[in-house]
């Protein structure tokens, strides 16, 4: 499904002397299908570039990313726009990935108008009550705005807009880790149920191993740009030599 191969990328800072942050040294992986793959590491050690790479929000220095067959890092603007459909992303703030001025049920319905534009206004209806459904709302929270609703509601609305693409591979970005704790476990299990039902392939990126533990079959640990362990989630936290993350 998705292989990356020798990822590297360096940001380029300082005005005057010119300076690097290497923020992803030589990474490769490789998702298959229906499988969810955890990126776990401190702040800073390159987690959400190795995202924004794969969706070519950040260009990789070097490196090859290859998604269903193709190699994405030279892809054109016009095909890279229907390559972006198949992969979304939510991150950890739904607040800011949600407008303000459109009920639940509007913000669903225009997700659905731009990415199924053969539905008609009829269908569109109904499947806006189906990821309702699916994500776990019921028709009061339907016409509500998204101050109207608390940050776990809004969490799942991110991630019905984000089904509403059918995609194939979701990328969840520390996706509760604005949450209360005791709303973080609920979004897991609802991620881990639709992405079981729905054979998605995921990529989770998370600073936390009990939350990579939880929901991922394997994982990869970052540890200051480079990828340090990697494997089956069970043989990894199994390894009483990890000591990267925290
Ligand atoms: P899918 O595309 O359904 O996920 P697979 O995961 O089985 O299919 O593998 C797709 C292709 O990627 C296969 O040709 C497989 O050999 C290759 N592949 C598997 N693991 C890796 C890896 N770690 N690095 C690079 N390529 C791999
Ligand atoms: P993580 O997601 O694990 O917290 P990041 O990928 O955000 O890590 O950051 C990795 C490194 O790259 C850090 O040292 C960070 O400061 C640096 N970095 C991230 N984004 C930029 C940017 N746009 N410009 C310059 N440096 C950046």
């Amino acid at each position: 499904m998705l292989t990356v191969n020798d990822l590297c990328k360096r940001y380029s800072s300082g005005v005057w002397k010119k300076s690097y942050t290497q923020a992803v040294a030589h990474v490769s992986f490789h998702i298959e299908k229906g499988k969810v793959l955890g990126i776990v590491g401190e702040s800073g050690s390159g987690k959400s570039t190795i995202a924004q790479c794969i969706t070519r929000l950040v260009e990789p220095s070097s490196g090859e990313i290859i998604f269903r067959g193709e190699e994405i890092t030279r892809m054109k603007a016009g095909k890279l726009n229907k390559y972006r459909r198949n992969m979304q992303m939510i991150f950890q703030d739904p607040d800011s990935a949600l407008d303000p001025k459109m009920t639940i049920s509007e913000s669903l319905e225009e997700a659905l108008k731009l990415n199924q534009c053969h539905y008609s206004a009829e269908e569109r209806k109904r499947k806006t009550d189906e990821l309702i459904a699916l994500v776990g709302l019921n028709a009061e929270h339907k016409n509500r705005y998204p101050h109207q609703l608390s940050g776990g509601q809004n969490q799942r609305v991110v991630l019905a807009r984000a089904l509403s693409f059918d995609p194939e591979l979701l990328i969840a970005d520390e996706p509760t880790a604005s949450l209360d704790v005791s709303v973080q476990a609920q979004i897991l299990t609802l991620l881990k149920t639709i992405q079981r039902e729905k054979e998605l392939t995921m990529l989770l990126i998370s600073h936390d191993m009990e939350i990579v533990r939880r929901v991922c079959d394997e994982v990869i640990v970052m540890y200051r740009g480079e990828a340090v362990e990697k494997g089956r989630v069970e043989s990894v936290f199994g390894n009483p030599q990890h000591v990267y993350t925290r």
